[in-house]
């Protein structure tokens, strides 16, 4: 099984262009497993009368979002959905949390992810997220930060949620290969910024941030909660070649967590404004732009949270309010719909896992029907697009939307 993307010059050539309009809905985490040692998984134990539609109208399969074996984090599971090598393009956990925010990213610039944190007098950690301070709370906290100066770099600091916020220094001669503050235990203090590597870049860039750290605890000083900050996540700009470029397409995100729109954003995809959060209004969002976009990543993130909690019942039920709503993104005409997970999370595990993910393709059109008529991990086992990487996930959508020409005479 060939695990890497159709190479770039391959796809320029397959190339053509037309009106049809394709939909990736992922639904985060979707794969699951049986809570005992037989029985449905989250997926097969969910009413989805309408998706079930879709599976038997359509074909059914599985992929497997990185490699066998691998449990993806979100970032590279969604990298390879869009058909990037997910292995060769690494995005830091500061580029994507900047990228979440709207913070734009250059080659150069170092970016991280930063809590506020409860230090004691002695200036040890007494709690890593300052009690989980709010948005509210945070906003004016995070303009102290921001007026704070360094020496020939900018500096942009950003709330993200809560206790967090991204700062990106931009200036020349800086480096991302840094270590993280963040001691991820309390009774010590933050770590300082050092260097992981032997670089005047990476000194200097240590030494600017240590600056600052200082700085930001003497503009916090009088907060009781928030008198501290932890870095961690450096990174720069990966450099993700441009999604639209790639597949000639307009491509629209549609999605709620900052971690999805930054993916999305890094990838080049216009990130859109929700109508409101339900599936209803993601499906209401994507009628709102249908005109103006002929690719749309949709992002349901509940079902992997769920997941995450190990709570079966509740991701069956998130399942099933995706398969509600459903007839809002159907009734736009779309002439390709994939509906899959970016990788397993099942409640068994109360994690993300390797295990290959329901995949199911939708084009009236062209599709090549199986005998499978539900949407669950066992129909997927037995339908006619067998276990696939999830890299050529992209490439069947655009050949079934008659985007795909012959290759060779
Ligand atoms: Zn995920």
């Amino acid at each position: 099984m060939v695990y890497t993307p159709l190479p770039d010059e391959v796809l320029k050539e397959l190339l053509q262009p037309n009106h049809t309009k394709i939909v990736l809905l992922v639904l985060d985490g979707l794969g699951g497993m049986p809570m005992g040692p037989v029985g449905p998984t989250e997926l097969e134990y969910a009413h989805t009368v309408n998706l079930d539609t879709l599976a038997a109208d359509g074909t059914l399969g599985m992929h497997i979002p990185l490699a066998p074996g691998v449990a993806p984090g979100s970032g590279p599971a969604h990298l390879a959905l869009f058909g990037y090598d997910p292995f060769k393009y690494n995005i830091g956990r500061g580029a994507l949390a900047a990228a979440g925010v709207g913070l734009d990213l250059q080659p150069g610039d170092v970016v991280a992810r930063g809590n506020f944190a409860t230090l004691d007098d002695q200036g040890r950690v007494v709690d890593r997220r300052a009690g989980r301070i709010s948005t509210e709370e945070a906003a004016p906290l995070v303009e102290r930060l921001a007026e704070i100066q360094l020496p020939d770099v900018q500096v942009d600091v950003r709330p993200v949620k809560d206790y967090r916020f991204v700062i990106r220094l931009r200036g020349e001669g800086l480096s991302y290969h840094l270590k993280d503050t963040d001691p991820q235990r309390v009774g010590i203090p933050p770590f300082p910024v050092e260097p992981l590597e032997d670089s005047p870049e990476a000194r200097r860039t240590a030494e600017l941030l240590n600056r600052w750290i200082q700085e930001a605890r003497r503009v916090l000083a009088d907060h009781p909660r928030a008198n501290g900050v932890l870095l961690r996540g450096f990174a720069t700009d990966p450099q993700l070649p441009s999604f639209n470029e790639r597949y000639g397409l307009r491509a629209a995100a549609i999605a709620e967590y900052p971690m999805y729109r930054g993916v999305a954003r890094l990838v080049g995809m216009d990130v859109l404004d929700l109508e409101d959060t339900t599936p209803e209004g993601l499906f209401r969002t994507a009628a709102r732009y249908w005109r103006e976009y002929n690719f749309f990543f949709i992002h349901f993130k509940e079902t992997d949270s769920r997941g995450e909690d190990g709570d079966f019942f509740a991701k069956a039920r998130a399942i099933e309010k995706v398969d509600r709503a459903l007839p809002i993104l159907m009734d736009l005409k779309p002439d390709v719909v994939v509906v899959t997970g970016d990788h397993s999370t099942p409640a068994k595990w109360r994690s993300h896992s390797w295990h290959p993910v329901p995949l199911l393709l939708w084009a009236p059109a062209s599709a090549r029907t199986d005998d499978q008529y539900r949407f669950g991990e066992t129909a997927c086992t037995h339908g006619g697009l067998g276990i696939i990487p999830a890299v050529h996930i992209m490439p069947l959508a655009l050949a079934h939307a008659g985007r795909l020409k012959k290759y060779g005479a």
